[in-house]
């Protein structure tokens, strides 16, 4: 039985991933979605073989969640090493790999689109989810690009989304914060929320993608605020968020400012009161007008905003 290069993740790629899109394979591929939740991680492959990155997507699921065959196939390599499961199912020159999942199918075994191969293991995302992952040869793919069922997010997806947002409600709620419009920050801007937390279709990349904080309205110029008091962390530049602030406060929260008009106005170490003014509204980095992206984590992870201001 032929068990290598199936580490999908950590495996050496032989040839290198680019990103351009791959020519179709002829037919829809993929009639069938492994989970129903709905990506939380899209696919980032590295630049080079041997940087990190993101060689597949992640389907949020809940663990023990079964795992259904995404096409039909013959099961390539089902098997669990070190307690983390893989299966891999070969159709013809693609093959498609989920993990961490506990297998109830063998290596060798036809299945049918559909059929069940699997259970979801703890231990890849926080809350829960499949990394599923798409290969032509040695070369990764986007499952997204090229399976149908992925692309397509289900009715009952949006129901699994709702209660991952309770859950993070919880997660706020047990760092001693309000579920909802506690004000324990200000708003940086005073303007609306234009742009909610959570998924969205994206306007640029037509996909869904998570929008991890709340954009508010303000013009160009717009004095930036502190929203509560704290100790500058880090102030810095990116090609996404543009000019970008991180202020740490207490209870473990944290705050991110994005798209600044030009380099904050405070530096690292510094400490600063709610409402000190920090920086100016603009629109560096991807962005399409000049508002505010405010980012929140509460000891790490992310929280919606909105409950916060
Ligand atoms: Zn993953
Ligand atoms: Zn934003």
């Amino acid at each position: 039985m032929v068990r290598t290069v199936m580490r999908v993740g950590t495996a050496l790629a032989l040839s290198c991933v680019l990103l351009l899109v791959t020519a179709a394979t002829g037919r829809a591929f993929g009639s069938v979605r492994p989970v129903p939740g709905p990506v939380v991680r899209g696919f980032d492959p590295p630049a080079d073989d041997w940087l990190p990155g993101h060689r597949g997507v992640d389907l949020a699921a809940e663990v023990g969640s079964v795992v259904r065959a995404a096409d039909s196939g013959v099961v390539g390599v089902a098997h669990t090493i070190a307690g983390r499961g893989v299966v891999a199912i070969l159709h013809g020159e693609l093959r498609t790999t989920y993990e961490p999942v506990t297998p109830t199918v063998r290596a060798g075994q036809s299945v049918s689109a559909g059929d069940v191969i699997g259970t979801v293991q703890t231990g890849h995302c926080a809350a829960g989810c499949l990394h599923f992952g798409l290969k032509r040869g040695e070369e990764y793919l986007d499952p997204l690009d090229e399976v149908t069922a992925v692309r397509l997010l289900p009715a009952s997806a949006v129901a699994l989304a709702a209660k991952l947002a309770a859950q993070r409600r919880a997660v706020l709620a047990a760092g001693g914060f309000e579920a909802s419009g506690s004000g324990v920050l200000l708003n940086p801007v005073g303007g609306p929320i234009t742009g909610p937390y959570g998924l969205r279709f994206h306007p640029i990349f037509h996909e869904w993608r998570m929008h991890e904080g709340v954009d508010l309205r303000a013009s160009c110029g717009t004095p930036i605020r502190a929203a509560a008091d704290g100790v500058v962390v880090s102030v810095s530049y990116d090609s996404s968020g543009g000019h970008r602030l991180v202020i740490a406060h207490a209870g473990g929260l944290t705050t991110h400012y994005l798209h600044a008009l030009r380099r904050y106005g405070v530096h690292e170490g510094e400490r600063v009161e709610q409402g000190q003014v920090v920086g100016l509204v603009g629109s560096t980095g991807w962005s399409t007008g000049c508002h505010l992206h405010l980012t929140t984590k509460l000891n790490g992870r992310l929280v919606d905003p909105a409950g916060l201001l």
